[in-house]
C-alpha cells in the first residue's frame, strides 16, 4: 500500500467527480457592494447564500485569492459532523449547561439543514446521512471514550445522541482489525465536499452574487477590501479566510494554521466492502490522541486523513506543505493496521491543507457594524456543518433578528491570542510530538503515561 503513494495524484479524490467548470472572473479595479466577503470557502458561500435568501437585491461579491473551494472547504474529509472540536461536557465548563445544549442542539440540526439546501438546490454532493463510530483501539481509549459517554450523559445529551457500543455491537457497522468498543452518534453524514462548494457556487451564480477568483486582498478596513487589483467599498466586509488569516491585521496569532493530510485508495471491489461490513458509510476515527478520520465514499473508496504534519514557523501557509511524505506514509499504515482486508489496495490520491485552530478550540462570529467588519471561523477540524450555522448566526445578527442562534455563546467570542514565535513554533511541534508518543505508549503499555498525559492536557 505504502508503495503506491509514490505515483499518488498529488489533488484531492473530491476532484475527480466535481470539478470548478467556469472560467475565473476577476475582481473590478473599483466596485461597490453591500457586502463583500473575503474567501471563497464554505463559510463565504454559505454566508453568500443567506445573505441572497433573506434579501434577494443585496449586492453580494466573493473575493478569493484561488479559485472557489481551494481552501479546506474543497479538500476536507467530508465528514458533515454535528459535532464541535469542545465535547458538549468541554463547552459547558466555558459557558454552562443550557448554553453548551443549545449550541449542540443547532449544530445537530445544521446537518438537517444542509441537507435541506443539498435536496432543495439539487446539489449532487453525495450527501448521505450514516453516523459516525469513535472505535476504542486501545483498553486505555476505551475507558477514556465511556467516560466520555456518561460525562455527556450527565450533562443532559441522550442515547440518541451519543452511546456506547460493545466490540460485537461495533461489527453491526464496521469490521475493525481491533476494537475494544465505540462512541456511535447518529449526528455525521458524509459529503464529497468539492462536489458541496462547487454546487454553491453554482447556486449562487445564478443569484448574481459576483463570485471574483485569482484576487489576493492585502488588506480590510473600514468597508474597504484592498486587493491585488484594486479595491472594492462595501457597507460590511465578512472576513473568512480560516487557515490563511495570519496575513490579516484583525486576525494576527488570532487562528493558527494546522495541517491535516489526506489520502484515498482505489475504489474497493464489492467483495472487500462486504468483507469489512461497512454497510451504512458510517464514518470512523479512533480514540487516540492524535487525530485520524475515515469514510467510505460513494464509489467505494476509502478516504482516509490524520493530523500530526509538522506545524511551520510563523504560520507560513505554502502549497508545498500539503506534502507531506512521512505524514502520508504513516495514515496509510494506519488504514491497514485498522482495515487489514484493504492492505493490498493502492493510494490513488494523496493531498492536504491547513485548518484553522484557535488557542482554546473555540470557533467564533465577531461582527463590529461601526468597523463594518464581520468574521466567522476557527472550526479546527470541524467545519462542514459548522461554516453552515455561522453563516446562519452571521446573517442573523447582520439583520438584527432575535433568533435562537443569535445567542448563542460563540457570538462576539475572542480566542486568547496564540503565543508569539518561537514559543509557538516550538510549543505546537512539540505537543504533536507529545500526542504521538502518548498514543504509543498507550498501545504498547496498556496504560495512559501519566506525566506526558498531564502535560498535554495542560497545554491544550
Ligand atoms: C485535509 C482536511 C480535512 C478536513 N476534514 C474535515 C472533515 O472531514 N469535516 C469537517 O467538518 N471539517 C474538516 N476540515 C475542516 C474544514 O474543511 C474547514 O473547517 C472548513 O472548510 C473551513 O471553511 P472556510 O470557508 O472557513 O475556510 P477555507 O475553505 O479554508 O476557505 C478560505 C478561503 O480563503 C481564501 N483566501 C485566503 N487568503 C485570502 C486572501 N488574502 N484573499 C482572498 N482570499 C483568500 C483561500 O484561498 C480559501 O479558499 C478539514 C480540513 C482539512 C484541511
Amino acid at each position: 500500500m505504502t508503495d503506491s503513494l509514490r505515483d499518488a495524484a498529488t489533488f484531492p479524490v473530491w476532484h475527480e467527480t466535481a470539478q470548478v467548470d467556469w472560467q475565473p472572473e476577476a475582481a473590478p479595479s473599483a466596485a461597490e457592494v453591500d457586502v463583500a466577503i473575503v474567501g471563497g470557502g464554505l463559510s463565504g458561500l454559505w454566508t453568500a447564500f443567506y445573505l441572497s435568501e433573506a434579501e434577494p437585491r443585496t449586492r453580494i461579491a466573493v473575493v478569493e485569492a484561488r479559485r472557489i473551494g481551494f481552501g479546506a472547504s474543497g479538500r476536507n474529509g467530508g465528514w458533515c459532523s454535528g459535532f464541535f472540536p469542545l465535547l458538549p461536557s468541554e463547552l459547558a465548563d466555558r459557558f454552562g449547561r443550557d448554553a453548551a445544549l443549545a449550541a449542540y442542539r443547532e449544530s445537530f440540526a445544521s446537518i438537517d439543514e444542509v441537507q435541506r439546501v443539498v435536496e432543495s438546490e439539487a446539489i449532487e454532493c453525495q450527501f448521505h446521512r450514516g453516523g459516525t463510530i469513535q472505535s476504542a483501539s486501545t483498553t486505555v481509549q476505551a475507558s477514556r471514550l465511556q467516560e466520555v459517554v456518561r460525562r455527556q450523559h450527565h450533562l443532559g445529551m441522550t442515547r440518541d445522541d451519543l452511546r456506547w457500543l460493545s466490540p460485537v455491537e461495533v461489527r453491526e457497522h464496521l469490521r475493525l482489525a481491533e476494537t475494544y468498543g465505540a462512541i456511535f452518534s447518529p449526528h455525521c453524514a458524509t459529503v464529497n465536499p468539492h462536489a458541496l462548494v462547487t454546487g454553491l457556487a453554482r447556486v449562487l451564480r445564478a443569484r448574481r452574487v459576483h463570485l471574483w477568483e485569482d484576487t489576493v486582498v492585502h488588506e480590510i478596513r473600514d468597508g474597504m477590501v484592498e486587493h491585488d487589483h484594486g479595491h472594492v467599498r462595501a457597507a460590511l466586509v465578512v472576513q473568512a479566510t480560516e487557515g490563511y488569516s495570519n496575513g490579516f491585521h484583525q486576525t494576527k496569532r488570532r487562528v493558527v494554521p494546522l495541517y491535516s493530510l489526506m489520502v484515498a485508495t482505489e475504489p474497493l471491489s464489492a467483495a472487500v466492502v462486504s468483507d469489512l461490513g461497512w454497510t451504512n458509510r458510517v464514518t470512523f476515527n479512533d480514540g487516540g490522541n492524535m487525530v485520524i478520520y475515515a469514510q467510505l465514499t460513494a464509489d467505494n473508496r476509502i478516504a482516509f486523513g490524520g493530523r500530526g504534519a509538522p506545524y511551520h514557523f510563523a504560520s507560513r501557509v505554502r502549497d508545498s506543505f500539503d506534502l507531506d511524505t512521512s505524514t502520508h506514509r504513516r495514515i496509510t499504515e494506519s488504514i491497514a493496521r485498522h482495515f487489514p482486508a484493504v492492505a493490498d489496495a493502492s493510494i490513488t490520491h494523496r493531498w492536504g491543507g491547513p485548518l484553522g485552530v484557535p488557542r482554546d478550540w473555540i470557533p467564533t462570529m465577531t461582527l463590529n457594524r461601526s468597523a463594518r467588519y464581520a468574521r466567522l471561523g476557527g472550526y479546527t477540524g470541524d467545519g462542514v456543518a459548522a461554516t453552515n450555522l455561522f453563516a446562519r448566526m452571521l446573517v442573523d445578527t447582520w439583520h438584527q433578528r432575535d433568533t435562537p442562534l443569535t445567542r448563542l455563546p460563540f457570538i462576539n467570542h475572542h480566542s486568547p491570542l496564540w503565543e508569539p514565535e518561537p514559543f509557538r513554533f516550538l510549543g505546537i511541534n512539540a505537543l504533536l510530538k507529545l500526542s504521538e508518543s502518548i498514543d504509543s505508549h498507550e498501545a504498547r503499555h496498556g496504560a495512559s503515561p501519566r506525566i506526558r498525559q498531564r502535560i498535554f492536557d495542560a497545554l491544550l
